[in-house]
């Protein structure tokens, strides 16, 4: 017999909405992730210079981020390949905040590094490669930082939920799913963007979802489409690569945008990022009415 789409949730309660939990509303030095706002987090691939991060920094936040990615620990395809700069990257990344106030967000590889992690990050990333390294979720989950949960490239819905759900077994509730493309026998994008399962999991989790192009697409030239997609299948907010050059990108360069593509990408995005306050209001006066009879 076919499982239904109950049988495949049934082991991650937790993490589903239910009458007391309709929506997770995660808040970061004074951004709310889930919350009515659309949350742009976005930065280099690596973390390679101070003035590669801090010109970076600077132009995101004028166009509207309101958090900034890089990446200091770097899984890569070949252990040859840079690995990134770790606790000098993670303390880039502070003066970054420093000064241009924007919250951080940077994976954590390893459950050793997790204490180092969280003394300067605001929100730990975990990677596509480390969505079922559950001592390294454990130890995350620990920290008391709020946890970005990439899908792993080969992982289904259901298990990425699992992987949230042990999250909040070890008491933290402030998880974002991330969708990111997962391997498909598509070639001709770095993955397949999987925009469903972005509807799926806003109807199902009260967790905050969001949408990483960037990873999905692996051009440049398809991450403002795929972005306008993720807005309107429900997304709570994005996580983008941006480069100051990014040809010369130490990782990610080919999906990285420049800073006029990002700029670009922004404006592009106001017209859905509208349509979503008003389908957003009109499903809550639904509900309203709902509730009053
Ligand atoms: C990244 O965000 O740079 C990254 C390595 O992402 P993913 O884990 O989705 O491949
Ligand atoms: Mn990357």
């Amino acid at each position: 017999m076919r499982a239904t789409r109950q049988d495949c949730f049934a082991g991650t309660p937790d993490v589903l909405k239910d009458e007391r939990r309709q929506q997770t509303v995660i808040r970061v030095l004074g951004i709310e992730v889930g919350g009515e706002d659309f949350v742009t987090m976005a930065g280099p691939c690596s973390v390679e210079t101070e003035s590669q991060l801090m010109a970076t920094a600077d132009h995101v936040r004028r166009c509207g981020a309101r958090i900034l990615r890089g990446g200091a620990f770097k899984p890569r395809s070949s252990p040859y390949s840079f690995q990134g700069h770790g606790l000098k990257g993670l303390r880039m990344l502070a003066r970054a905040r420093a000064e241009y106030g924007l919250a951080i967000v940077t994976e954590v590889m390893s459950e050793c590094d997790v204490p180092m992690v969280a003394e300067y990050a605001d929100i730990l990333q975990i990677g596509s490669r480390s969505m079922e390294n559950f001592s390294l979720l454990e130890a995350a989950a620990r920290s008391g930082r709020p946890v970005l949960l990439k899908r792993g490239m080969a992982a289904t819905v259901t298990e990425m939920l699992q992987s949230a759900q042990l999250i909040l077994e070890n008491g933290n509730p402030n998880v974002i799913l991330c969708e990111r493309g997962i391997r498909t026998f598509e070639t001709s994008m770095r993955n397949t963007f999987d925009a469903a399962a972005i509807a799926l999991l806003k109807q199902i989790s009260h967790l905050p979802v969001i949408a990483d192009p960037s990873h999905a697409a692996g051009y440049r030239d398809l991450v403002p489409s795929l972005a306008r997609i993720a807005v309107a299948a429900g997304a709570d907010g994005l996580l983008v690569e941006v480069h100051p050059d990014p040809d010369q990108a130490w990782s990610d360069g080919e999906q990285s945008l420049d800073f006029v593509e990002f700029q670009t990408m922004m404006v592009s995005l106001e017209p859905y990022l509208s349509l979503r306050s008003s389908v957003r209001s009109t499903s809550m006066d639904a509900e309203l009415t709902e509730v009053g009879g």
